[in-house]
């Protein structure tokens, strides 16, 4: 889409801003996504079959991760959204004698939904329900890397919705760029840090407000009482779904020195039982999304390898695909310690004291989710007061992304703002305070002043 058709799509959908306040009350809003419920249910085998063609993507992931959570998501807002909706009141204060407060959600207006690649359709069309339910508009851009599950969204809100109420451009960078030139009242952003920042200072320039879900290298802690077969369970699940490829995957893993060997065993052992001896002809296995992604990690591993780090699983490459990968002795000199892993590639790290584990991921950016094994809650604890992440997780891995009622969201560096249930519904609303006069005293302090104020001044 050309530049100007682009401005052509915003200008309708803010043309019918003031009309939509009027008429896309509860009933339309709750019809609205019944509708894109169906559409997606008819649609399910199109949604399979366009992410096994953008990265082998194994059909119960699937479902699983890409459509189970925006079907999850639309039956939550539509059990909850009246609620949502209503007006809040407020007690009044001294000072507000004689009034009524109310707070109305009200809706944005025109927001911007830029998804990334690695769940292209939950991400895309998650934020999506949350703009329906707090009654806005919306432009959806799908990720350029996922072409196939692109076409699929498009086609899905090309049959769901009028293009004044939704509409989708697909594109790269440039497109990208051209859509936050544009006088967006609310941008939802979901992708790296890097973009996150180019987002922010593009919405700066027309103050629209911003919720940016990023990533970064999500630490998990193994505590020497943790259950090793749980603990090496969760976290393969949570690191190999997707092939790495998940913002809330374990980054690497911090393992306490007396429980190393038999750690790494046991992660070793939850690998072949999920993936089988040669995770190749898995089918529950997927691939990594593209040539340039399989490279960077090749990049990283060679690094890391050169500079003395060891692979104790995995390893083995063939187009775009890399087996589930353990490795071992890393130092901060190599670059896999430093960026976001984002594939199939684990470090274990050993420790003997928590205080050095605190002070390394305090020592780095504030990550997107942080996860604890261990038995003994006051470890969990002490971990969870020390450090500040967008999540945390305590004997399990990536399931508060599914938890309605959770607020899913980072910190600084890992996000800002918050998604999913009401959070969602609140993160595309403005709560706009409504106060009416009844019987209100302060028109007596009205000037002249004296002697009336003075008066009250000496109370
Ligand atoms: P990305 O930031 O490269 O791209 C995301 C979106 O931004 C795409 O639609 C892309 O077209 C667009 N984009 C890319 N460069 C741009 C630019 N210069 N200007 C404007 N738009 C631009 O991210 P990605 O590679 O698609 O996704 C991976 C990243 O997303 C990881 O960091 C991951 O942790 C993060 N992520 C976060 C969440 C979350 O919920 N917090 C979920 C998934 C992924």
């Amino acid at each position: 889409m050309d530049g100007d058709r682009i401005k052509a799509t915003v200008a309708r959908q803010k043309a019918a801003v003031a009309e939509r306040r009027l008429r896309f009350g509860l009933e339309e809003r709750k019809g609205a996504l019944a509708h894109l419920r169906q559409t997606i249910e008819r649609r399910e085998r199109d949604i399979v079959e366009a992410l096994r063609r953008d990265f082998g993507k194994p059909e119960p992931e699937v479902i699983l991760t890409e459509i189970l959570p925006v079907l999850q998501e639309i039956r939550h807002t539509m059990r909850h959204l009246k609620r949502w909706m209503r007006e809040r009141r407020v007690a009044p204060t001294l000072a507000t004698l004689g009034t009524s407060a109310r707070i109305r959600p009200e809706p944005r207006g025109v927001c911007l939904i830029i998804a990334p690649w690695n769940y292209p359709f939950n991400l895309a069309l998650g934020p999506l329900v949350s703009a329906l339910a707090a009654g806005n508009s919306a432009v959806v851009k799908p990720s350029e890397m996922t072409p196939a599950t692109s076409q699929v969204i498009a086609d899905i809100i090309e049959e769901t919705f009028p293009p004044d109420l939704v509409a989708v451009v697909q594109g790269g960078r440039e497109v990208s760029q051209q859509l936050l030139d544009q006088p967006f009242d609310h941008i939802f952003f979901t992708g790296s840090p890097e973009v996150g920042r180019i987002v922010m200072a593009a919405a700066a320039r027309h103050l629209s407000s911003v919720t940016l879900e990023l990533g970064g290298k999500s630490p998990t802690i193994v505590g020497p009482g943790a259950d090793l077969g749980k603990a090496a369970r969760w976290i393969a699940f949570g690191k190999f779904v997707n092939a790495g490829q998940t913002c809330i995957a374990p980054d690497h893993v911090f393992v306490h020195r007396s429980i190393e060997v038999q750690f790494a065993e046991a992660l070793r052992a939850a690998i072949r039982h999920a993936y089988g001896a040669d995770a190749r002809t898995s089918r529950d296995y997927a691939r990594i999304v593209n040539a340039h992604h399989a490279e960077r990690l090749h990049g990283l591993l060679q690094d890391a390898t050169d500079k003395g780090a060891r692979i104790s699983l995995g390893g083995e490459a063939e187009g775009t695909y890399l087996a589930p990968t353990l490795i071992e002795a890393i130092t901060p000199q190599m670059n896999i310690d430093r960026e976001e892993i984002f594939g199939p590639v684990l470090p274990i790290m050993a420790y003997d004291g928590l205080d050095e584990v605190i002070d390394r991921i305090n020592a780095r950016p504030k990550p997107l989710a942080l996860y604890v094994f261990e038995k003994d809650a006051a470890f969990a604890e002490e971990i969870v007061a020390r450090t500040s992440s967008g999540g945390v997780g305590v004997n399990l891995t990536t399931m508060h992304y599914t938890h309605a009622g959770l607020p899913f969201g980072g910190v600084n560096n890992s996000g800002i703002g918050a998604a999913h249930g009401h959070f969602g519904f609140q993160a595309f609303s403005h709560d706009k305070p409504i106060l009416k006069e009844r019987w209100s005293a302060v028109p007596m302090l009205f000037p002249p002043y004296r002697p009336r104020v003075e008066r009250l001044i000496r109370m």
